[in-house]
């Protein structure tokens, strides 16, 4: 078995097969230096100086060892042979396989604009990525983030409580995409309030400065000092080469719910692949963790003839300031939109309904919401919006168990 990309799915993916009882040779290989570990503290406690970098691990170094899998690290599969089953790795040497799992994940998407090659401009998705931006922090300097999405949104919530100037901009209103207008104009004054200058619908034209980055040009004409720049504008998802066979690609690796691709003996899963979903009818991409190490133990299972599919409740969450932000489900269109206490009372949940058939819950500080909304998802039954609105009713009894 050969898992390709030694992130969070990945890991728990060479984990699971152990775990499941496989005894045959497990390779992992992973082109970053490090370890599987857990990328959301690299825009939270480690840039803040909160947490070190070596409690993020998954793993301990022995475990692998102990496990009897094979760590390649900085170690890049630069093709997969689908009819001769082998990766041919960076280096020059060449692994079989029997069953070969993909879990390269996501890599930035980079701005194109004149002046990014100067110092001071940085994208966040690995662990270096992180300690660059924690040092270039030490000096307090004026921050521009570029991109308000949820990396933009929690680089600017840990500079601010460092006590650096931030300015975030964004061609839309925040995380609008994904939570709407209304809630995405929460985030927004929420940040304004913690003293984030916000600007939305202005992009960046260029950046200026000798050597270092010194200011931004807005493509409204107005220029921003800034001594560092985090960009946050996405991700795509890294999709490795295969010959011999065709890989089917549409926004990531195509995957059954069985994470099987389009060719033999090959399975993808993490950010890297969409799937069909069972109960929500459709194909899905999650760029999020929990899904990622679910996904990946999935992976392994079926791997190794699991014939289930994978079903989960989709879940993410994101802290900013000292506000737990959790979302549980998956609405990209909803036709209601239901509040559970005021946003401005900083403690809500908000419900995404679709012809009255919950489809999501968006919650700040409401634990006990969210664990009540997956519990609903589960059945995706109709809901009465007003229920859902009434504090005094309790969200867990509303649960109609199936005959
Ligand atoms: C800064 C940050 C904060 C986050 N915070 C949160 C959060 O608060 N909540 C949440 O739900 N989610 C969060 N996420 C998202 C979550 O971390 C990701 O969904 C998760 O890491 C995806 O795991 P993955 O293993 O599928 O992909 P990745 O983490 O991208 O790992 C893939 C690995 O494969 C390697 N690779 C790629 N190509 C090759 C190749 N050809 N050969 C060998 N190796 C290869 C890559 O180098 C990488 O190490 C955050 C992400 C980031 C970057």
């Amino acid at each position: 078995m050969i898992v390709v990309g030694a992130g969070l799915t990945g890991g728990r993916a060479a984990e699971a097969l152990r775990q499941q009882g496989y005894a045959g040779r497990v390779v992992l290989v992973g082109e970053e230096p490090e370890r599987p570990y857990e990328r959301p503290p690299l825009s939270k406690e480690l840039l803040r100086g909160e947490k070190r970098s070596s409690e993020f691990f998954l793993r301990s170094e022995p475990y692998y060892a102990e496990q009897r899998i094979e760590l390649r690290l900085n170690t890049r599969v630069e093709r997969i042979d689908a009819q001769a089953h082998r990766a041919l790795l960076s280096g020059g040497s060449v692994l079989s396989y029997d069953r070969l799992l993909i879990a390269t994940g996501c890599t930035v998407r980079r701005l194109r604009v004149p002046g990014t090659e100067l110092r001071g401009l940085h994208y966040l998705r690995t662990l270096r990525d992180a300690d660059a931006i924690a040092s270039a922090l030490a000096a307090r300097p004026n921050v521009l983030v570029v991109g308000a999405g949820f990396i933009g949104c929690e680089v600017a919530a840990s500079a601010r409580m460092l006590g650096c100037h931030v300015t975030m901009i964004d061609v839309a209103t925040p995380l609008a995409a994904v939570i709407g207008e209304r809630l995405g104009q929460w985030i927004a004054s929420m940040h304004r309030a913690h003293g984030v200058d916000v600007r939305v619908g202005v992009g960046v034209a260029a950046f200026h400065g000798t050597e270092r980055v010194e200011t931004a040009l807005l493509d409204n004409g107005e220029e921003v000092p800034c001594g560092l720049v985090v960009i946050g504008v996405g991700v795509m998802p890294n999709i490795p080469a295969v010959e011999g066979a065709t890989l089917d690609v549409q926004d990531g690796i195509v995957v059954d719910e069985r994470c099987r691709t389009s060719i033999a003996d090959l399975y993808a899963a993490g950010d890297v692949a969409s799937w069909p979903h069972p109960v929500w009818g459709e194909r899905l991409r999650v760029e999020h963790f929990d899904h990622a190490q679910n996904h990946g133990v999935w992976a392994a299972k079926c791997m190794l003839g699991e014939t289930k599919p994978y079903a989960p409740v989709p879940f993410f969450w994101s802290d900013q300031y000292d506000r737990s932000i959790q979302y549980v489900g998956y609405a990209p269109r909803w036709n209601d939109l239901v509040l559970r206490a005021s946003p401005e009372s900083g403690s809500f949940s908000a419900f995404y309904l679709m012809d009255g058939r919950l489809q999501a819950c968006f919650a700040v500080n409401r634990f006990k919401d969210i664990s009540a909304a997956r519990r609903l998802l589960r059945t995706r039954s109709t809901i009465d919006p007003e229920l859902l609105a009434d504090e005094s009713v309790d969200l867990k009894k509303l649960l109609v168990e199936p005959a």
